[in-house]
């Protein structure tokens, strides 16, 4: 069992290694299910629903024909 203090909150505990950053954190701001910690999982981008509108901001949704009218 790895015991020290998490790298978020800084409080000693018992800890898990984040499998993206590395960060040992408790199991407060660990995800078992995903092996990340709660940074990392909150920065994960969410896969977008096919069919669904996408933010304007991505090119890739807009046409060349659509622009130039
Ligand atoms: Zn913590
Ligand atoms: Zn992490």
């Amino acid at each position: 069992m790895l015991k020290g203090l998490c790298d978020i909150c800084g409080k000693p505990a018992e800890l898990f290694v984040c499998r993206r950053c590395g960060r040992r954190v408790c199991a407060e701001h660990y995800d078992k299910d995903s092996g990340l910690c709660t940074i990392c999982k909150g920065s994960l981008p969410k896969p977008l629903p096919r069919g669904q509108l996408v933010p304007a901001e991505n090119p890739t949704t807009v046409s060349p024909k659509d622009v130039r009218k």
